[in-house]
């Protein structure tokens, strides 16, 4: 279970394997752990980019009519990813700008109590920490994504299907239920979810979602994100953002603002061409690996990669703050280390092995299921407990890069 060659013979068997061609791989020797922060560059996209480029040259204005409804062709095929029904997902602007627009939406349709989990990754308790001041109304940080702990008297919950930092899935359905029940909407943030677990959106009745594609769905640094609204409710929401893309007849450029029917209203200004040309890309192949093919591989590794914690990593003085149970996680791991940073630069430093770090004392291991092996979580895990054994990884300087 815990040997190389264990790893070889689920690489040998594994469906997806030939997925990982489909991507740039400029090192093989080094392993990649945060495709759960920036996915790989897919061979494609960068074809795709160039005739994109091309075209833009050669026709200027006139591309216009092929790329302006891209927000909403690529916006459903996320919506395919995350099990909801065309029409109802948008590609478009960041996971922050959009999270506003729809709990702006939702707070002006009922205003209330906001609910959101304490340890939620920062820039959604931002938000809504600035919406709640700015409407006088009460942000309530809950300690974990439960139904049990959803209020009577909330508006609206905001919470992270999969914890930034832990890797813990919410029992969405059961939260989406809970907080119904109560009277509140929902907001998932699915940023962690896209590409790596199952989600239906539609089937479990969830009101709003955001998440964005550079993570899983590999479509680059900075592409745009996307945005859910259930179908029922879309007209009765309103963006707080009235630009001209989310306008009625858009081009018969009227005195004023009146809000385009369905999910086209949540748009807001020019949408980014080359960046969402990414995104398509990236939606294409998860949907040509399928979702629950993912989703099943994702459970895979993380499991390997908890096996090995327990056989290498555990003795060392690490602790795993990811659930055992594979129902109850998304597709990264996350250990605890005292000296965890320092460990984590000496990964990258001295042993090509790529993962990032969250503190006050958290690696995190995100073996993106698209392309990666499962010999690659083997040799992650033994270079670090290599670096740990020998004590070598004190050597490296602790001080140094802001972004990991
Ligand atoms: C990655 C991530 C974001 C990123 O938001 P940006 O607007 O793209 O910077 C937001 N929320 C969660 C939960 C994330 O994991």
């Amino acid at each position: 279970m815990t040997d190389r060659s264990h790893a070889e013979a689920l690489d040998a068997a594994d469906p997806l394997a030939p997925f990982r061609d489909r991507f740039v791989v400029a090192d093989p020797d080094v392993v990649y752990a945060d495709g759960n922060s920036l996915g790989r560059l897919p061979v494609q996209t960068a074809e795709r980019l160039d005739l994109l480029v091309q075209d833009w040259g050669d026709r200027i204005v006139s591309g216009w009519p092929d790329w302006i409804e891209l927000p909403v062709r690529v916006g459903d095929l996320i919506g395919r990813v995350i099990g909801a029904d065309p029409g109802e997902t948008l590609a478009c602007d960041s996971t922050t700008v959009n999270l506003y627009k729809l709990a702006s939406a939702a707070l002006d349709r009922r205003p209330g109590p906001i609910v959101i989990h304490e340890h939620d990754f920062p820039t959604d308790r931002y938000v809504l920490e600035g919406l709640a001041a700015a409407r006088g109304l009460e942000l309530r940080r809950i300690a974990e994504p439960t139904a049990e702990a959803m209020p009577d008297d909330a508006a609206l919950v905001v919470l992270s299907h999969v914890s930034y930092r832990s890797g813990v899935l919410a029992d969405l359905p059961a939260i989406t239920e809970a907080a119904h029940d109560r009277g509140a909407l929902v907001l998932w943030d699915l940023s962690h979810s896209a590409g790596a677990v199952p989600v239906e959106l539609t089937q479990s009745g969830v009101d709003l979602a955001v998440g964005c594609t550079y993570k899983y769905l590999n479509a680059g640094p900075g592409a745009p994100a996307f945005l859910y609204v259930r179908r029922e409710l879309q007209d009765e929401l309103r963006s707080p953002i009235q630009g001209w893309f989310g306008q009625r007849d858009q081009f018969a450029m009227g005195p004023s603002y009146e809000p385009a029917e369905g999910i086209e209203r949540f748009l807001a200004g020019t949408p980014p061409i080359l960046g969402l040309t990414a995104v398509e890309v990236g939606a294409e192949l998860t949907l040509e690996a399928g979702v629950g093919r993912l989703a099943e591989k994702s459970a895979a590794l993380t499991e390997l990669t908890i096996a090995l914690y327990d056989d290498r990593l555990e003795p060392l003085g690490f602790t795993l703050e990811t659930p055992r149970d594979p129902a109850r996680r998304g597709a990264h791991v996350s250990i605890g280390h005292d000296d965890g940073w320092q460990v984590c630069r000496a990964l990258i430093e001295r042993a090509d092995v790529i993962p990032d770090f969250r503190p006050p004392d958290s690696i995190r291991l995100g073996f993106a299921p698209l392309y990666s092996r499962f010999v690659d979580v083997w040799s992650a895990v033994d270079r670090l407990a290599g670096l740990v054994e020998s004590g070598e990884y004190r050597e490296v300087d602790a001080a140094g890069a802001r972004v990991t």
